[in-house]
């Protein structure tokens, strides 16, 4: 297919440099108010543009963005060797309020964004559920549905570990997809892998076996990174929870970010995971696990059933396999930038934009100018080697919440 243009003609504008934060930036600390000579000059071109806002969420590849994935906090209550160095302990609650998107400003961009036509929001993190307005935040994005012919698709990522007195203000928002993020299911590993003590563990599993209980209100999906020599042994076991329970557990590759000690040969490959899946469902006697289409065209995991059980497994190959061609993905830091990819190296910040005083109109065409500055694929970058390369130019993973 083309690539097709939507806002033309083509302008040579460019961005002011306060509004693209490069990266190099790897603290809220770095961020620095705009000044008014900075970001004047966008809203004028955003003003003299007839159409910008046509269809501010469509890229210039001619991708409907529909799905916004937001950070809630850069920090998080773990220490996942694969994700975060270990150094740098941080409290359990988010104390810089100046720098985080406040709730109200949560409620305002995600209710923009809707209004421009998203319809699946995560929460993400960091950890969402160390923030302590976390309930609240909840709450407000439930009310977003009202008046829409459809509810909104609200999701959160989570390690798991707080997450069971959140249940009923999940279930009450009307929050049904949980991805928990879990590792290994052998409580010996567990320090070893996340830096914490092994009674957290238990407290994840107890949330699982909970969330996977509710099946009628939630729908789950367990999220499992392999690393070679650490986990990979456990895929069986993996598997087996999706035997009675609608479970999606996903294996994810791992990726290079800034600073998460990524070599080649820590990756286990999608190849090796779909071996090592298909040797174990022959070993329970089932034969082999039948491979699935993708619920939506945007998906990013292959998907597999064993005959008979009742959940599903997923790999998700990030690493031999951009799936940029469906991507439908927006996101937003916890310090408010609009981010258009996870290996870009851009953001666009919403949060100054609106404490500098700008209007919805305004901060739509900052938007579209994200939107619209998005690669055709992995943030620009040709492969998974050239990503590896520029991986300190990435925000971690921490900051964009997978
Ligand atoms: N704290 C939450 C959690 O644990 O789910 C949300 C944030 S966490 C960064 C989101 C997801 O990214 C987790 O499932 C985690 O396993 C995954 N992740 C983190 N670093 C990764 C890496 N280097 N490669 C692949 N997945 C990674």
């Amino acid at each position: 297919m083309g690539r097709l243009c939507i806002f033309a003609p083509q302008t040579s504008f460019r961005a002011p440099s306060g509004l693209v934060q490069k990266t190099g930036y790897r603290a809220f600390g770095a961020l620095r108010p705009l000044a008014e000579a900075e970001v004047a000059p966008l809203f004028d071109y955003a003003r003299q543009t007839p159409g910008i806002h046509s269809s501010p969420l469509v890229d210039t590849f001619g991708r409907v963005h529909r799905y916004l994935r937001i950070s809630l906090t850069d920090k998080c209550n773990m220490r996942c060797q694969y994700c975060i160095p270990e150094e740098g302990e941080e409290p359990i609650l988010p104390t810089t309020a100046g720098e985080l998107l406040t709730r109200e400003e949560l409620q305002r961009l995600t209710r923009l964004m809707v209004g421009l036509g998203v319809r699946k929001v995560r929460l993400t993190g960091g950890e969402p559920t160390i923030r302590g307005d976390f309930a609240q935040i909840v709450e407000d994005l439930g009310q977003l549905s009202h008046g829409l012919p459809q509810p909104l698709s609200l999701g959160i990522t989570t390690n798991g570990v707080r997450l069971s007195k959140f249940l009923p203000n999940l279930r009450k928002a009307g929050l049904s997809q949980i991805n928990l993020s879990l590792d290994t299911l052998i409580s010996a590993k567990w320090p070893l892998l996340t830096r914490r003590p092994k009674t957290w563990h238990e407290r994840v599993l107890k949330a699982l076996r909970e969330v996977a209980s509710l099946e009628e209100e939630f729908s789950l999906k367990v999220n499992c990174v392999l690393l070679r020599g650490v986990n990979e042994d456990e895929v069986g076991q993996f598997v087996d929870l999706t035997e009675h329970h609608r479970t999606e557990v996903r294996f994810l590759e791992f990726m290079p970010f800034d600073g998460n000690g990524w070599a080649k040969n820590r990756l286990v490959p999608q190849t090796e995971i779909l071996a090592a899946i298909q040797r174990h469902v022959h070993q329970r006697g089932h034969g082999t696990a039948e491979r699935l289409p993708p619920d939506t065209p945007s998906d990013v995991a292959r998907l597999w059933k064993v005959p008979g059980w009742s959940g599903r497994v997923g790999i998700i190959s990030s690493m031999r396999d951009a799936f940029c061609g469906g991507c439908n993905r927006l996101r937003f830091t916890a310090d408010g930038q609009l981010r258009n990819c996870l290996f870009g190296e851009e953001g666009w910040s919403l949060r100054d934009a609106m404490r500098a005083g700008r209007s919805d109109d305004e901060l739509t065409a900052l938007i579209a100018r994200g939107v619209r500055s998005k690669y055709a694929k992995l943030g620009g970058k040709r492969d998974m080697h050239e990503l590896h390369e520029r991986g300190g130019h990435n925000l971690r993973m921490m900051s964009l919440g997978g």
